[in-house]
């Protein structure tokens, strides 16, 4: 470059011209703009890896076991996540389940192993996609949040990170953009994010969603279990980048964390194989749905929150009902006084309880399920 166009460029010039350069090389992979599968040519554990991937690409009637290459770590590792594929005979619907954007959550991860052990590809139209363990760091320390290595260790919460960015400034935006644009997005008509309650709050066999989507609330009520939360819930979870694409989706809450939960996997497992029959993609008859369970639907949580620190006690368990001004919880001091007792505003029923049997100011004891009154035409309430 001549010393005279060097003079013309401002400041702005000299950065930008070494960080687009810098894109380029990270993301020039061919699927990011072309489509179809990409094969890195690595093999672990006998899987093959990819870094894109088109369903339409892998051989029909049978299932297919990959890992997806996500985010680099540190150590210049990637992260891969877990990816299994029924693909079956004839064209169809295709469903995807995933599990592990939360570290903590085994049950979940189990309800879609059982769902997809149940399947056979050759005699299935469509396909099922579970992407299983996608918050992979979160996982190896059984808990929540992505660790991310910035300023000394963040660990940020990846359900709330989605659809992601590839060019992110963190690795969990990243990832998450690698796996929504790559992966998940493409290939995808319908979507089922599992999750369970989170370490320190339990929680029951739910479900979140927003029943205005008509194919939102017929997925909902072909589950058996016992509450439905009828919201979309917090900016940036996984279940709202999918509908934001395009792609019904709902989240599953699994029971409480950290354990394997099989009696309220099972609910779960069955109201799965419901949506891949309501949808064609398997034969049989419609087992046990969400009016059999009696599910109780609210379309908002009340949050108990701790004022004081000390030791708690729930006078009232899950799924028990509570009416306004009754108490809940009572906290205690190293003395054993009463420093608090907490009472429900509303009339409801308790949805999750913390678990951990002491909290500091600000924690969430305890999320009650109810119905908010409707709106009034201005969008104010009714007092
Ligand atoms: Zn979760």
């Amino acid at each position: 470059m001549p010393i005279d166009s060097l003079l013309t460029l401002d400041r702005r010039s000299f950065i930008v011209a070494p960080l687009a350069a810098a894109v380029a090389a990270t993301t020039g992979d061919a699927a990011a703009t072309t489509g179809g599968t990409v094969y890195t040519g690595d093999v672990i554990h006998g899987k093959k890896v990819v870094s894109a991937l088109d369903i339409n690409d892998l051989e029909p009637g049978r299932k297919h076991l990959l890992y997806f290459q996500g985010v680099q770590a540190p150590t210049g590792h990637h992260w891969y996540v877990s990816v299994v594929v029924a693909r079956g005979r004839e064209p169809g619907k295709r469903i995807t389940l995933t599990s592990g954007v939360h570290g903590d959550e085994m049950s979940s991860i189990r309800t879609v192993q059982m769902v997809m052990d149940e399947l056979d590809p050759a005699n299935m139209a469509g396909s099922v996609m579970a992407v299983l363990d996608i918050a992979r760091p979160a996982l190896e320390g059984m808990q929540r949040r992505w660790p991310n290595q910035g300023r000394g260790i963040d660990l940020v919460d990846m359900n709330r990170e989605w659809p992601g960015n590839e060019n992110g400034t963190t690795a969990s935006s990243r990832h998450a953009g690698l796996l929504f644009n790559r992966l998940l997005r493409p290939n995808s008509d319908i979507a089922i994010d599992f999750h369970t309650g989170t370490t320190g709050l339990d929680c029951n066999d739910w479900i979140i969603g927003n029943r205005q989507i008509p194919e939102v609330k017929t997925m909902i009520d072909l589950y058996p279990i016992r509450q439905v939360w009828d919201s979309p819930a917090y900016p940036g979870v996984l279940h709202n980048a999918f509908i934001d694409a395009g792609i019904p989706s709902i989240c599953p809450e699994v029971g409480a964390a950290r354990i394997l939960d099989l009696t309220l996997i099972a609910p779960f497992v069955e109201g799965t194989m419901n949506v891949l029959k309501h949808y064609g993609v398997i034969g049989g008859s419609i087992g046990r749905t969400a009016a059999e369970s009696g599910a109780v639907t609210g379309n908002a949580i009340f949050p108990v929150l701790a004022t004081e620190g000390g030791f708690i006690e729930h006078l009232v368990g899950l799924n028990e009902k509570v009416t306004a001004g009754q108490k809940v919880v009572v906290q205690r001091n190293a003395f054993g006084e009463v420093v608090a007792e907490y009472a429900s505003a509303v009339d409801g029923e308790v949805g999750a309880i913390r678990s951990d049997a002491s909290s500091e100011p600000g924690n969430i004891l305890m999320f009650i399920l109810f119905n908010h009154a409707p709106a009034k035409a201005d969008g104010s309430y009714p007092e």
